[in-house]
């Protein structure tokens, strides 16, 4: 089968034909329909120092899909050839303590497809069928490609009680735009979106209803000034990974706030822990999804007619894989997808 596989520890990807893995007992194949290019995989693909330190290789990358079930492994009940599906990307065990305290997402010796357990960009991947999600009829495959990285908004966003707080995201990339649209629904007062790139303030406002800041432009304090936002947001979600946008939130959000931390810096960064401390904030990082409860949330916010499929404005044959990762580099898109089916 064809993969994109990163097979040196250097820059770039190979496209280049692997063996197509075969299920074991409680595994199940799935030809992959779309996947869907996170930055992460950007992490990955520019070989920046988080992904030096992280990354196995070789490895055939990605982590965000959807496919057609096409056989299950002979203990399998759960689902069955021909099934929709998309999966969780956190491969876990059993044996210790977080998982057996119902935690599989906090399992220490978690294994992520398209990082250090083979990936989703091929023709073919294989998962424990544990880890297999069913979509239901009022998901495509397109938007089935993106639940993961939607999953961990509503992961997020569902780690504080946010009804009738004011929020700051700062990032208006995927994420970002997936956490306005989660807080909305969530009940949130004012929500406030920065971003500093011009493609991604003009796609903010056109697919959330947040007051999206251009920080090339404007000046966040004056915008807390218009809405007459006194003390600071109650609430703040960082999803850019930028230390610039960090230090913004310890300035912006109010005495004893709470702050969820998403983005993923590319390198070790600096931060007034003094300002953190008389502060009193509160932190949360927030790896992966819920197993599986944020999955089954995710699904319901879907089905009860949140529409994601504004957030894909480009799809691309994996083929073009280049010019998806050119794009993504410069922020020039929302999700892009790569079609593995046509
Ligand atoms: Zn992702």
């Amino acid at each position: 089968m064809k993969a994109l596989v990163k097979s040196q520890p250097e820059p770039g990807l190979e496209l280049t034909e692997v063996d197509r893995p075969i299920p074991k007992d409680d595994e199940v194949l799935i030809k992959i329909s779309y996947t869907s290019i996170c930055g992460t995989d950007n992490h990955i693909y520019k070989w920046d120092k988080w992904a030096q330190n992280t990354v196995k290789v070789p490895n055939i990358i990605g982590h965000e899909f959807s496919g057609i079930v096409e056989q299950v492994g002979s203990s399998v009940e759960r689902i069955s050839v021909g099934d929709r599906v998309t999966g969780e990307g956190h491969i876990v065990k059993s044996d210790n303590r977080s998982s057996r305290a119902g935690r599989f997402h906090l399992d220490s010796h978690t294994q992520s497809i398209g990082i250090t357990y083979p990936g989703a960009f091929a023709e073919y991947i294989v998962l424990p069928a544990f880890n297999v999600i069913k979509l239901k009829d009022d998901c495509s495959l397109e938007v089935g490609s993106i639940l993961d990285p939607f999953g961990n908004a509503v992961h997020a966003v569902g780690s504080f009680n946010v009804i009738g707080e004011d929020v700051l995201v700062t990032g208006a990339g995927p994420i970002g735009l997936m956490l306005a649209i989660v807080l909305e629904r969530a009940g949130a007062n004012r929500i406030v979106l920065t971003d500093i790139n011009p493609y991604r303030v003009k796609l903010a406002k056109e697919v959330t209803n947040a007051r999206v800041v251009d920080m090339s432009s404007e000046d966040l304090a004056d915008v807390m000034d218009e809405l007459t936002m006194v003390e600071g947001f109650d609430i703040s979600f960082e999803a850019s990974g930028s230390p610039q946008a960090f230090n913004q939130i310890i300035d912006a959000t109010i005495m004893g706030g709470r702050v969820a931390i998403i983005g993923i810096p590319s390198e070790p960064m600096e931060v007034d822990w003094s300002k953190i401390i008389f502060k009193a904030l509160t932190f949360k990082a927030i790896y992966g999804r819920e197993m599986f409860d944020t999955w089954y949330k995710s699904k319901a916010i879907i089905s009860s007619g949140t529409d994601l499929s504004k957030l894909i404005t480009h799809k691309f044959r994996y083929t073009d894989f280049e010019q998806a990762f050119e794009l993504i580099d410069k922020g020039m898109s929302g999700k892009i997808i790569l079609d593995w089916a046509n």
